[in-house]
């Protein structure tokens, strides 16, 4: 195994310690230098705090097409997991690659770069874009500002794939998700007098029995869309804080919810329906016995589905390059969505299983990077002169 092949690289990358909610710039740094080495200098774009920075590089002819090759740097944390190995500490063992982010998603990284000086063989027809993003595991935060500067470049990539781990199956589509947080503000009293407060536990949990309901007609048949697992749009409701002691009328209840959206159904509508019955059926009532209560609805994250459709080009690229067009979606997100909004259509083809992945003992088969690295050598083949 050469020292830049995509094992030797992987381990580099598990050294470096990105946990969504620390910085990356060594990471950042140690593949801008990577590729400086090999000619190709690489643009950074750093978040308000200067911590963070995506990074985006174009090999080949800086014109219109081409493809992007994407996946995020940061990796979900290893706190209170029982691992048996050192997580930022590439190991192997029986044919795996153990550490935090070898399938999610560094292996696909590693892979990408070992492919460089292998793109840069022969001259390309169209140009292979890098674009490496930061805090995807908080809500796909840091692709968005590389999304916009892409928006504005006179020419855009004709197709992205994105490397999230399915296994080097070719993934069309997943569902998009909007996260919300509703506080409920009461009246606090002495709970013998119970009737005089506003009670703010009581009325969230009518807030949350609505949001049942209005989950489970999403779930009737003439919704569904067999291509996902369950093939309709959910709603779940996750946590619950509120109350201090028995005796007390709680004063305040905030609970957290989440829309698994099917591509193409607004969640927005759901919040809409939740609003809707806190204005008419829940407000007249508390703000009669207080005009200071109330109900807020905020979103805490969101990012659209992504449904690429089996007949697109994209599709078609993928099916070639990863020799199988058994089309397939995954439950977890991806940044796809995204970069489908700005009109880069997208696929998600990557090695590793998300059976690994956010879990202690993460790894990626070396069977998996080979594979990976023949996608890329064939994708290198393909465009070249
Ligand atoms: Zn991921």
């Amino acid at each position: 195994m050469s020292e830049h092949g995509s094992r030797a690289l992987l381990a580099h990358l598990v050294g470096f310690a990105t946990v969504s909610r620390d910085s990356n710039l060594a990471l950042i740094e140690f593949i801008a230098q990577y590729l400086a080495g090999h000619g190709i200098e690489a643009e950074l774009l750093f978040n308000d705090a200067g911590d963070k920075a995506s990074l985006f590089a174009t090999l080949g002819p800086d014109v219109a097409g081409g493809i992007v090759l994407s996946g995020h740097t940061d990796v979900v944390p290893v706190d209170g997991q029982a691992w048996s190995v050192p997580p930022f500490e590439m190991s192997e063992a029986d044919g795996r690659l153990y550490g935090r982010g070898t399938a999610d998603m560094k292996g696909f990284i590693a892979c990408v770069l070992a492919a460089v000086p292998q793109l840069l063989a022969k001259p390309l027809r169209s140009p292979v874009h890098l674009a490496f993003s930061y805090d995807e595991e908080v809500g796909c935060l840091g692709v968005r500002p590389m999304l916009a500067a892409l928006d504005q470049r006179p020419h855009k990539p004709r197709l992205c794939l994105i490397g999230e781990p399915s296994e080097l199956q070719p993934v069309l589509g997943h569902k998009g998700k909007l996260a919300m947080r509703c506080e409920v503000r009461g009246l606090a009293c002495h709970s013998a007098h119970a009737p005089s407060g506003v009670n703010a536990i009581e009325y969230a949990a009518r807030l949350i029995g609505h949001l049942g309901d209005l989950g489970e007609a999403l779930a009737a048949p003439e919704h569904h869309d067999t291509r996902f697992d369950p093939p309709y749009s959910t709603v779940q409701t996750g946590v619950i804080h509120g109350g201090r002691a028995l005796n007390i009328v709680p004063a305040e209840c905030a609970f957290d919810f989440e829309v698994r959206t099917l591509p193409g159904f607004d969640a927005q509508q759901v919040v809409d329906g939740l609003q809707t019955y806190a204005e008419q059926r829940l407000l007249p009532r508390m703000h009669a016995v207080d005009p200071g209560t109330g109900i807020r609805l905020q979103p805490l994250s969101a990012y659209p589905g992504l449904a690429t459709a089996a007949d697109s080009e994209a599709a078609q690229l993928l099916a070639y390059l990863c020799g199988s067009d058994a089309f397939t979606t995954v439950a977890f997100g991806t940044e796809g969505g995204l970069f489908d909004e700005v009109g880069i259509p997208t696929v998600v083809c990557g090695p590793g299983s998300m059976a690994q992945g956010h879990k202690p003992d993460e790894f990626v088969t070396l069977e998996q990077l080979d594979g990976c690295d023949a996608m890329l050598k064939r994708l290198a083949d393909h465009l070249h002169c």
